[in-house]
């Protein structure tokens, strides 16, 4: 099998309303694609390689993979990576993480499997946990507790809101008030978007160990890994981060000097699938969790294949009015609180195109 073409799509919309965490403000939502055709008519989807660097690396890069067989991903990973000006970090690295996410759909279309099962099929149903309470216009305590409320009466064992923007004694109020909402049975997961110093984390974490958090997510900026290290010994919540970490290398100092308990990798920042399942061996190493971040179409896949897959992290269709209408399969949860990979060969992540066609940019 040979490749034949490599398009880049992307696609952008408003979002209801601002939504915003402890360090930032978004306003719209989108998807990027990084589409691989091959000579056997196969297509590979590729999940991001957006944006203006994004879509010129692709550029630059296709030339190189154009007439390869796409099912050595290892071998088209080391292509991609060895010209030492792209990658290593940043958007670059996001981009071939993209094409090696497509290269990954392709690997399982031909096999006739469904991703999870071709990398480990480790289980079908992943546990999960629906992310939200992010700061809004006219949300306060009581809307913030509703909104939690909701997602639980929609079937999550675990829930996750933002903290980090306003003062501490506010952010205090505001976990006391959902653990208040939620009962002591449903796991509350806090996260700062790196908004503290490491000293405030400190503070921070004391003042909330009481509302029992099941993780802290990045409270602190990704390069001070002294600062994690010194946050791990001085609170008992254990410690989750990961999202801005790129490749194995990332992870092994992140692991060594940060000392963190649990990480969120991301498949489509880190390096793709296959620089995925090193950082997972890598922590399995530690015996440490891998808790994907974002981009549940890809990372439930990815939570299902391994044994050291904790939690996945899961959007509803509050924070984006195009949910359910992305994609043709829309990922739900089951009865129980978990999520379910799609029982189709691939990644089962197909574009509606007829819904997204307005929103085209690129
Ligand atoms: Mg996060």
């Amino acid at each position: 099998m040979k490749i034949t073409a490599i398009t880049t799509e992307e696609y952008k919309w408003p979002r209801h309303k601002p939504i915003s965490n402890g360090l930032h403000t978004y306003t719209h939502s989108g998807l990027a694609l990084v589409k691989i055709e091959t000579d056997e008519g196969l297509t590979g989807i590729g999940l991001g390689g957006g944006g203006g660097i994004g879509r010129a690396t692709v550029e630059r890069l296709k030339g190189d993979l154009i007439g390869e067989d796409p099912i050595d991903v290892e071998r088209l990973w080391h292509t991609m990576w060895v010209p030492k000006l792209l990658g290593r970090r940043g958007l670059t690295t996001r981009a071939i993480s993209a094409i090696d996410i497509g290269l990954w759909d392709i690997r399982a279309k031909v096999a006739g499997l469904p991703l999870y099962k071709l990398l480990g099929g480790f289980r079908d149903r992943v546990p999960t946990y629906i992310a939200g309470g992010y700061y809004e216009e006219g949300k306060g305590l009581k809307e913030l507790q509703r909104e939690m409320v909701e997602n639980v009466e929609l079937g999550a064992r675990a829930v996750k809101m933002k903290v980090g923007a306003v003062a501490m004694a506010e952010d205090v109020a505001r976990v006391r008030a959902v653990r208040e909402a939620i009962g002591p049975d449903v796991k509350l997961l806090v996260d700062a978007n790196c908004a503290y110093r490491a000293y405030q984390a400190v503070q921070f974490a004391r003042r909330i160990e009481e509302y029992d958090p099941f993780w802290f997510e990045e409270p602190i900026a990704p390069d001070d890994l002294e600062g994690h290290r010194r946050l791990v010994e001085a609170t008992t919540i254990p410690i989750a981060t990961g999202e801005n970490e790129y490749t194995r290398y990332g992870f092994r100092d992140l692991i060594e000097r940060g000392g963190v308990a649990i990480l969120n990798a991301d498949a489509k920042v880190l390096g793709g699938v296959t620089e995925f399942m090193k950082v997972v061996a890598l922590a399995q190493a530690r015996d440490l969790d891998i808790a994907p971040h974002g981009s549940q179409d890809i990372h439930v896949h990815l939570v299902a294949a391994i044994a050291n897959g904790l939690i996945l992290e899961f959007y509803r269709d509050t924070v984006d009015p195009m949910w359910g209408r992305i994609y043709r399969h829309t990922l739900r949860l089951n009865d129980d609180g978990t999520v379910s990979p799609p029982d189709v060969p691939g990644i089962g992540a197909d574009p509606n195109y007829e819904a997204l066609a307005p929103y085209r940019v690129a």
